[in-house]
């Protein structure tokens, strides 16, 4: 099943708040791979949107948007911090991290005509790669189907809406930790039932529970497997 346009690639799928980013980063450092935030591609595609004011019901308007999706990762060349998000020419690494950004990708994913433009850059990317580690909610069953690893990161719900409240605090952004449940619990409803691309563990992902593990333990883990196979 292994193709060779994305043999040394590592797949990354689940939901939001199982810690699944700060553990691809910090895998992507150690095997000196490159690191692809597909999450970070939707939220681009979300602010272009808004910026450019197209109603969020209107699918045609949205699809025109990405069928003109000018984005790029430029690497960080000073440190080994992730690449930097380039939209139309514009860093917007920070500004595709606001609440409203968050509240609206659901729009804009949902979209298959969407989907199946930024998979195709995504799976560009990957085939273009020595070696990637590519992470999201569709990596494993549809973008890089044929990756040689696949995980499933997922923590219990509890612990999930610990970390993300946790990392809004850090940030300085105000929500209580029923605010914070609310919104994994219909970010998760929403990244499952998708028709398209939905969330979902890959039948030959191996499934990780991060709820009791540091995240250098997780990444071990994953080192130790992927030395394995
Ligand atoms: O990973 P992150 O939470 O930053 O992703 C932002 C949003 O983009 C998520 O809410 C998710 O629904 C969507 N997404 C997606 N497919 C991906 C990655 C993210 O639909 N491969």
């Amino acid at each position: 099943m292994n193709s060779p346009d994305n043999a040394n690639a590592i797949a990354i799928d689940g939901p939001a708040g199982s810690g699944k980013s700060t553990i691809s980063k910090l895998l992507a450092r150690k095997l000196k791979y490159t690191y692809i935030d597909t999450g970070a591609m939707y939220r681009a595609l979300t602010l272009k949107v808004m910026r450019e004011e197209v109603e969020l019901a209107n699918e045609e308007a949205i699809i025109k948007v990405s069928n003109d999706f000018d984005f790029k990762f430029v690497p960080n060349e000073t440190d080994d911090a992730p690449a930097r998000v380039v939209l139309d020419g514009e860093d917007v690494s920070e500004a595709i991290r606001t609440l409203e950004v968050s509240a609206n990708v659901k729009h804009v994913c949902k979209i298959p005509e969407v989907r199946e433009n930024l998979v195709n850059i995504q799976k560009s990317l990957a085939r273009n790669m020595a070696g990637a580690v590519m992470e999201g909610r569709d990596i494993g069953t549809v973008v890089l189907p044929g990756a040689k690893y696949k995980f499933y990161v997922d923590a219990e719900f509890s612990e999930r809406v610990r970390r993300r409240f946790m990392e809004l605090e850090a940030k300085g952004m105000s929500a209580t930790e029923d605010e914070v449940a609310d919104d994994l619990r219909q970010r998760d409803h929403t990244d499952k039932t998708r028709e398209v691309g939905p969330l979902k563990q890959a039948d030959d992902a191996v499934l990780v529970d991060t709820t009791d593990l540091t995240v250098e333990e997780v990444v071990d883990k994953i080192i130790s497997y992927v030395k394995e196979v």
